[in-house]
């Protein structure tokens, strides 16, 4: 995944253009995408498809002609979505085109400029200081065209139907942790999911934030209805502990799921409610679509102090903290598969297990935990309660009721209730 990240990291991004789509080919080299291309001017729901940005260079030199910013050297250095410019230019007019963090004097801001047409340079607060001519050249080689916004989704098919969807940003320039480690546990997550039997079909999102998941929404009304679990994947390299912000309803059989995942996982973690805020669970959650769709993160949007700075950078986002992401994302997926409702086929009083073989099929060393579960399993047999709840109930581990389930299931004792949607 650093790797990953570590190719990805120079490539200009933006909401458009062709730093998404360099990325977009990238990513194809580990998973299937399919892309698809939406053309400026679209209608996508109360928004339009913007124009697509695509920039070359730009930089502010001395009148002598010495360069002292450089888009080369670090692409945040530009406002993203800046228009083009060529001029020369007063210190005092050009001031208030500059944007530097005076607290970090040596991070350089990332600032966009989506949705009103102006121009603009990043630096830190160190370069600014050192602006002290009365005259500078500027420079910007940008277009802001017809074109089209980009996105890619990697579909795993599954058993049944029914989705669980994943997304990550793709729209963020030379930003570790913000928006690459997402695209990197994203990416690792279908790589890993390809070699398992999925029950949920498993659709996963490369999108430019809040207008890609608009577009997608647009783009997919009459799908909606499959989706029954969604999160959105982000900041997940840095070194904070997980925090789960809970869907909009927090009581969604997803925001049991993460709890769960999260209290046996053994990482440090928190659980926060939602808020109208942060990435495209907000779109997901508005109430006409109204989907459970959660959001997982370590460092949180906007809390950190290099959130949005050049300090966001590889030796920000960490291996071993990647790895633990994945590896919860991986168990939440296998905990959503597992965790179904039954009805008992034999309800009326307790069927004799041992006649029916239910018994030889306890191996294992936790044989007494098992009879128990089943006990469970079966007294709770009315379709209604998913194998979570019942393992909560019973003060048993989860795993436990998963194959006391699957044993009564062989046995024709138990019957899934949520096959409906079944391929
Ligand atoms: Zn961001």
């Amino acid at each position: 995944m650093l790797s990953l990240i570590r190719e990805l990291y120079p490539i200009c991004r933006s909401i458009t253009g062709d730093g998404v789509r360099q990325t977009l080919k990238i990513l194809e080299k580990h998973i299937p995408l399919e892309l698809t291309e939406v053309p400026t001017g679209t209608p996508v729901l109360d928004w339009t498809v913007p124009k697509e940005w695509n920039i070359r260079g730009g930089w502010i030199r001395s009148t002598s002609g010495e360069t002292i910013i450089d888009f080369a050297q670090c692409n945040l250095h530009v406002l993203n979505y800046s228009t083009p410019v060529s001029q020369r230019i007063t210190r005092t007019e050009l001031d208030p085109h500059l944007y530097s963090i005076p607290d970090q004097p040596d991070w350089v801001p990332y600032r966009t400029s989506y949705y009103t047409e102006r121009w603009g340079f990043c630096l830190s607060e160190k370069q600014r200081q050192r602006l002290t001519e009365a005259e500078y050249d500027i420079f910007i080689d940008s277009t802001l065209d017809d074109g089209h916004l980009t996105f890619a989704e990697c579909v795993l098919p599954g058993k049944t139907t029914d989705e669980i969807l994943l997304t990550a940003h793709i729209c963020h320039p030379s930003l570790c942790n913000d928006n690459l480690s997402g695209i990197a546990v994203a990416t690792f997550l279908a790589k890993a999911l390809q070699q398992s039997r999925l029950r949920h079909t498993v659709r996963l999102l490369f999108i430019p934030g809040t207008i890609g998941s608009i577009t997608w929404l647009a783009l997919n009304r009459q799908h909606i209805d499959h989706v029954r679990h969604g999160l959105s994947l982000v900041c997940l390299g840095d070194s904070s502990p997980f925090t789960y912000k809970r869907t909009l309803c927090g009581k969604t059989e997803l925001d049991h799921v993460m709890s769960h995942v999260l209290k046996t996982s053994g990482e440090p973690h928190q659980i926060i409610d939602y808020f109208p805020y942060g990435y495209d669970e907000r779109q997901f959650n508005s109430p006409g679509f109204a989907l459970a769709f959660g959001s997982l993160m370590r460092g949180q949007h906007g809390q950190f102090p290099e959130y949005h700075t050049s300090a966001d950078n590889l030796d920000f986002v960490k291996s071993d903290k990647l790895e633990a992401s994945l590896a919860l994302c991986e168990r939440m997926v296998e905990v959503l598969d597992q965790n179904r409702r039954y009805k008992n086929l034999s309800p009326y009083g307790e069927p004799q297990l041992g006649n029916r073989g239910v018994y030889r099929s306890l191996g294992g060393i936790d044989i007494a935990d098992t009879q128990l579960a089943i006990f469970w399993v079966l007294a709770l047999g009315t379709g209604e309660h998913s194998l979570l709840s019942i393992a909560e109930r019973a003060k048993l581990p989860f795993k436990i009721i998963v194959e006391a389930a699957q044993i009564l299931e062989k046995h024709d004792l138990l019957a899934a209730q949520d096959e409906s949607s079944e391929l």
